[in-house]
């Protein structure tokens, strides 16, 4: 298949050299030039332009930062919409609010465009290793045409419903992670300061009611679980600085829905003084040495 590929950063460049090793042709656009030079040393076709990287695309897969820059790359001057041929399948894997994910699918859809928002979740390592997740909203005939392209860049693909329904799926489970991986960080602490060993409070809690994903997965104090980033001083990973916009987009959903999540906000104004520190480069599990340092006040 001909795909034109926008956004080639972190994960956007590992996903379209998979999709170059299942045998496609990708023609992609960045605005950094180190980027487009990856791609062809990746067997890809750098173009120089956006318009000239969806020229003749049957399919186009954006991987970019936030929604403001995925109305600009569709519904821009020479864009997607007025770039790519009519017909052509479009699926934006970045990870944005869910209001603008419907309303530039909405858009496309008026435009002759079938329209997916696929978000990923696996990471860096995950985009690397084509074992990424795929959180799919949209038409199931457009999910149908997508699936042979998430398979070539995933291994678990999801069609959540909808337009939008990916994002959301996305945003509740990094709610999900956000909050258990301070639950976690606090239980670190607490045990640290009641002397009780951090290996005898994971041998327990990873078999009991307290085992979840940022415990037994990812443990964000050293030792336990060898391959998680607290062992390499938290080199992301996924980053301090994207859990806490994958907060404050839970939280925006959560307010535009009138939905309760306290604890969501709490863990969002947490992260933002995680990153005010200076540390929103770091794996967010670097909530732990923020914790245990005593860098959050011991009051509710
Ligand atoms: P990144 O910043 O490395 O890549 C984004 C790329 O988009 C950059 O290379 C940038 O130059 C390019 N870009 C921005 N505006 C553009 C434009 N107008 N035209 C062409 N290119 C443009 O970010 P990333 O880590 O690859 O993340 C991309 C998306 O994936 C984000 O929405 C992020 O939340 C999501 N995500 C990231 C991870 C992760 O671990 N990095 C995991 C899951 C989801």
């Amino acid at each position: 298949m001909r795909i034109g590929f926008i956004g080639l950063g972190n994960m956007g460049g590992p996903m379209a050299a998979n999709l170059v090793k299942a045998g496609h042709r990708v023609q992609g656009f960045d605005l950094v030039a180190a980027s487009r030079d990856r791609l062809a040393a990746d067997g890809g076709a750098p173009a120089a332009t956006l318009s000239a990287a969806v020229a003749g695309a049957e399919t186009v897969i954006t991987m970019l930062p936030a929604g403001a820059e995925v109305r600009e790359v569709y519904e821009g001057g020479r864009g997607v919409f007025e770039a790519a041929p009519r017909g052509a399948l479009l699926v934006d894997c970045s990870t944005i609010d869910v209001a603008t994910a419907r309303s530039v699918a909405s858009a496309a859809s008026g435009r002759g465009f079938d329209m997916l928002d696929a978000p990923v979740s696996g990471g860096t390592a995950g985009a690397a290793a084509a074992s990424l997740t795929f959180m799919v909203g949209g038409s199931d005939a457009a999910f149908a045409r997508a699936a042979p392209l998430f398979q070539a860049m995933g291994k678990t693909i999801v069609h959540a419903g909808p337009s939008g329904n990916g994002q959301a799926a996305k945003i509740c489970n990094n709610l999900i992670l956000g909050i258990s991986m301070i639950a976690v960080s606090e239980a670190f602490a607490l045990a640290d300061r009641l002397g009780l060993d951090r290996g005898k409070l994971f041998e327990v809690s990873a078999k009991s009611s307290g085992q979840c994903w940022s415990l037994t997965s990812y443990c964000p104090v050293p030792g336990p679980v060898p391959a998680a980033p607290s062992n390499r001083d938290y080199a992301p990973g996924f980053t301090a600085a994207m859990m806490l916009k994958d907060l404050k987009l839970a939280q925006g959903a959560a307010q535009a829905t009138g939905s309760a999540s306290p604890l969501g906000a709490g863990a969002a104004s947490i992260y933002q003084m995680l990153v005010n520190s200076g540390l929103s480069d770091k794996d967010f599990s670097v909530m732990a040495r923020f914790i245990g340092g005593g860098a959050v006040s011991t009051s509710p």
